[in-house]
């Protein structure tokens, strides 16, 4: 049995990428208020699923967060004292 090919095409909710949204932004790796966004509270980039991030600045992000890593503007391991 087929299903309705109609159904699949059905989009719940389209999500937009943010960096698309507002086109001239340019991921900043030293924008860490920005970056940190999209750092989950292990320290992890959070996947573009999640976020909505678009592959290609899903690209540059993952880049930009890299380079704020080593620049210790971002944890590489977020502080969990228990
Ligand atoms: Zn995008």
């Amino acid at each position: 049995m087929r299903r309705m090919a109609k159904q699949d095409q059905q989009i719940r909710k389209r999500r937009t990428c943010r960096f698309c949204d507002s086109k001239d932004i340019y991921i900043d790796y030293k924008d860490e208020k920005r970056l940190i966004r999209f750092v989950s509270e292990q320290g992890k980039i959070i996947p573009k699923r999640i976020t909505g991030t678009c592959a290609r600045h899903q690209r540059q992000l993952v880049q930009a967060i890299k380079r704020a890593r080593h620049l210790a503007l971002i944890p590489f391991v977020s502080e969990t004292i228990r």
